[in-house]
This record gives C-alpha cells, structure tokens and sequence, in this order.
C-alpha cells in the first residue's frame, strides 16, 4: 500500500504540469520521462566506463549524467517549450560526441529516431519546422556515418563493452520511442472510439423513428431499394393503418395515443418473422416488407398479427379499449420499381379501408 502511495507520488510529480496557459501536459510528462530514461542510460554507463575502468568514458558518463540531472530540475523551472528544446539540443550533442568518442559500433545514433519521433508529437512546432528537423537528423545520422568511417574512436572499447552498450542502447531507445508513442496515441485512440461510437449513434438516430425506434421512412426506402435490385427471393410488401386513430387521440389524448403507437410498433417486432423489415412509414402508417415470404405466406403473418393487435387491451384513463389495422399487401413481381409498388400497396390499403376495415387486402 505505501509502495502504491509513493509510485503514484513519483507519477504525479513527474505529469506535474509548469502552470503557465497554453502548456502541453503531456509533452512535459515526455520530456521529463525522456529525461529520466537517459539519466537511467546514463548511470549504468557510468557503471560500465568505471567497472571496465575506461577514465575518459567514466568522466564523459559523469558528465552526461550531471547534464540530464539539470535539465530534469530546469523542467521543473523553465516553460515546457524551452525544456523540449534544451533536452533536444543536449540529447543531439550527446549523440554526436558519444558516437566521435566510442564510434558507431555502440549505436548512440539510433537515439535520433527517437528524436524524430517525438518532434512530430509536439504541438508547438510549425509542420515546416519538423520537416526542417527531421531532414537536419537524417542530414547527421548521415554525416555521422561517413565520419566514423574515416575516423577512429577517441576511446576504444573493448568488444565486450560495446555488446554492454549495445544491450542498454536497445533498451533505451525502444523503451522511449514505445514511451513517447503510448503517452501521445492514448487520447488519438479514445478520441478514435468516441467518434466511431458518435458516428454510429449519428447514423442509428438518422435511420429509426424517435417515438417507436422502427425504422424510418428514409431507411425504408433506401432499403427497398437495394433490396428490389440484389434479391432473386419473393418479396412482399405491405402497408398498413390503425383505424379510426385520429378517434383514439381525439378520445383519450395524445399520450395515449402514442402508447398505442409505441405497443403496436412492439407487437409489429414480437409477432412478424424475424427478417421481417418493419417501418414507420408517417403518423399512424406502418410499411412492412418480407424479403422471403410470397404474398401468401405473409397474409399468414399478417392475419396472425391482425388478430393479436385486435385483441390488446390499452388502458384510456375513463374506460379499457382497443383497435384495429387494416393492411394493403403486395408480392413483388419482379419487373415492378419501388413507387409502382407501394402505389399498388396504399391502393389496397384504401380499398380495405372503403369495404369497412380491419382487414387485410391482397
Ligand atoms: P382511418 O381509419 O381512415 O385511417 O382514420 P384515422 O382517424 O386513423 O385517420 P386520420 O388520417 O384522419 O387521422 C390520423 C391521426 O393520426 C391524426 C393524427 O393526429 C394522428 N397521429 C399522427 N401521428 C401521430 C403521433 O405521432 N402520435 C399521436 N398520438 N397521433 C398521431
Ligand atoms: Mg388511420
Ligand atoms: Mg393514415
């Protein structure tokens, strides 16, 4: 538990932002987390040079040690921008004298991708600036090669040494860029799941109907559409309307009468097959399609479904009643578009609707 407490001490003073407006608390949590894995790099270094007893190492170790140490206490004083810029100018200087000092064997330079990648998670610097940037430590790494190559080591270190450098090297280095990539990707990947979840909502709130969450009219049609064009299956379609609504509303109010648009909407979903599409087409309109069934077997479906909204019993405050639908049914004829066919299903519609209701017409 006191271990616990101290760890997230360390961390909170680490992500301590510098107070100023307009500061990156991210960007000083990298720096100074960059800043500490180079001490880190740095002290075993110091450990390497003065075990294999190498003085110009050892002292070259201490100094960069000492150096990393200042610019982790000026993140502390200085604005976050000038403390980016002091520990990229050291860590390049760095660079370049540990590779003239111990050669390229050591891998030292590598740290300049570390360098490139984090120029690009800075928000402060203008696009043209990194790209300056990145072609000044492409431009070095080059040069740096080219320099080793003409040129010997001022301290040469024995091939055991460089297996050590390079072992803590490694670390080093993929253990910042991984640092630098995970601290700057987590809000990119919540933002990423945020706008995929919004975008889903967006468009389930685009397609269904508010008061009974059935599909819509525009989803309907879109729908029809692909489905007329890409099935070889029977198809029907069928328009339907509660009879003497406008009664209900007129009788028990308008909140009743959207309770028994909201059962009948459920009633639709409970009783159709399951890959029935059902849809509110406008007020108390409903369009229902069945990509599978022939005009025969969704009159079944339909008179099933008939016979249950009938006999539902709603609840009007001063007395207990119910309704009734009338449904105008269509097969696809395979030839037929979109409008000729729900023509023919509000033709039928109105046509059972004239012979009395409370019918299916097909
Ligand atoms: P018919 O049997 O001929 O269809 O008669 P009807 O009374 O059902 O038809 P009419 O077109 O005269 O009335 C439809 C009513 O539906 C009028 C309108 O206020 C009501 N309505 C439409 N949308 C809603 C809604 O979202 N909620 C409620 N409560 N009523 C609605
Ligand atoms: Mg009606
Ligand atoms: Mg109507």
């Amino acid at each position: 538990m006191k271990i616990k407490l101290n760890l997230s001490n360390i961390y909170q003073k680490i992500c301590k932002d510098t107070g100023g407006e307009n500061e990156s608390p991210k960007l000083i949590m990298v720096v100074r987390l960059l800043t500490l894995v180079m001490l880190f790099y740095t002290l075993i270094d110091c450990v390497i040079s003065l075990f294999t007893r190498h003085v110009g190492g050892s002292i070259f170790c201490i100094l960069s040690l000492i150096l990393f140490l200042t610019i982790f206490i000026l993140s502390y004083k200085c604005k976050t921008f000038v403390s980016y810029c002091i520990l990229n100018v050291y860590i390049l200087i760095w660079i370049i004298c540990n590779v003239i000092c111990f050669g390229w064997n050591i891998g030292v330079q590598h740290f300049l991708v570390t360098l490139l990648m984090f120029c690009y998670f800075s928000k402060y610097q203008h696009e043209a600036a990194k790209i300056c940037y990145s072609i000044l430590l492409i431009w070095l790494r080059i040069f740096l090669y080219y320099y080793c190559h003409s040129h010997e080591p001022y301290i040469m270190l024995s091939s055991g040494t460089n297996d050590a450098f390079q072992i803590v090297n490694t670390l080093a280095i993929f253990g910042s860029i991984a640092m630098i990539a995970y601290i700057f990707s987590t809000d990119t990947q919540a933002l990423e799941g945020k706008l995929i979840e919004y975008n889903e909502k967006l468009q389930q709130q685009a397609n269904t109907d508010m008061l009974t969450g059935l599909y819509n009219r525009r989803k309907t049609i879109e729908y029809l559409g692909t489905l007329l064009k890409s099935t070889e299956n029977q198809i029907s379609i069928c328009l339907c309307d509660i009879d003497f609504f406008k009664r209900v509303n007129d009788t028990y109010g308008h909140d009743i009468g959207d309770v028994v648009l909201k059962t009948l909407s459920q009633t639709f979903q409970k009783e159709l097959p399951k890959d029935s599409f059902i849809s509110r087409w406008g007020g108390e309109e409903f369009l229902l399609i069945f990509p599978k069934l022939n005009g025969d077997e969704a009159n079944i479906a339909l008179e099933n479904l008939r016979q249950k909204i009938k006999s539902i019993v709603f609840d009007g405050g001063i007395e207990k009643f119910s309704v009734s639908m009338t449904f105008g049914l269509v097969e696809y004829d395979y030839h037929s578009d979109l409008n000729t066919m729900l023509k023919q299903a509000d033709e039928k519609l109105y046509i059972g609707k004239e012979n009395g209701r409370d019918r299916i017409v097909y």
